[in-house]
């Protein structure tokens, strides 16, 4: 099974090795977003079809606190315009990220990637580590963009890293999830799911062949 419940949510799994790869997960069957992106969430591929469910996800891939998820949840039912404008910007992202990784020549995609991570760049602020030095992160004023920011931030994190060589997509049904295949033996999303459903697949047909 691709998902597990988390808050009474169904949410992907956790396959793809890396937040920036996940969160392109959270939508299933990307050949046919590739082939006719529209706005709108299909509900049977879409894993994130409201905000709150996207603050949840963040949750979930530990991108935010359960304490920073639980404040996100309570603001966006109380600015719901803005909360649906920042999940369609997550939207563009998600589909503008998931294009750049399989086409890095596409150049309209890297643009809006870079883009908002600029936007989340921006956004952060400069605090002591607590090893000494500093890092950057994302204040509490972030507020409802944060979950967006926080995967623009992984994002950049993927994009500037070697790793980014080693994303591969499942060639399963439906599927099209990003994974991290470093080694370069992986070939499913999970072989189980996507893996074993293919095996049976292309068992049938020898069966019927036969
Ligand atoms: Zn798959």
């Amino acid at each position: 099974m691709h998902w597990i419940e988390v808050d009474g949510y169904p949410m992907p799994k956790l396959w793809g090795g890396h937040h920036a790869l996940d969160f392109c997960n959270t939508w299933s069957g990307w050949d046919a977003v590739v082939r006719t992106p529209s706005g709108e969430p299909d509900p049977k591929r879409e894993w994130i079809p409201t905000y709150d469910r996207l603050a949840v996800w963040a949750g979930h891939a530990g991108l935010l606190s359960t304490k920073t998820v639980g404040r996100l949840r309570d603001a966006a039912k109380g600015d719901p315009r803005s909360a649906a404008s920042v999940l369609r910007a997550a939207y563009r992202f998600r589909n503008a990220l998931y294009r750049l990784l399989r086409d890095p020549a596409d150049g309209a995609a890297f643009d809006e990637v870079a883009r908002v991570a600029q936007a989340a760049v921006r956004a952060t602020e400069l605090v002591p580590d607590v090893e000494g030095g500093a890092r950057r992160q994302l204040p509490e004023s972030t507020g409802l963009s944060w979950p967006l920011y926080a995967v623009a931030r992984a994002a950049e994190d993927l994009l500037t890293d070697a790793s980014h060589r080693s994303v591969r997509a499942c060639p399963g049904t439906d599927c099209g999830w990003l994974f991290l295949d470093v080694r370069g033996r992986r070939r499913w999303c999970d072989m189980a799911s996507c893996g074993n459903r293919a095996k049976v697949r292309a068992h049938a047909a020898r069966q019927a062949g036969e």
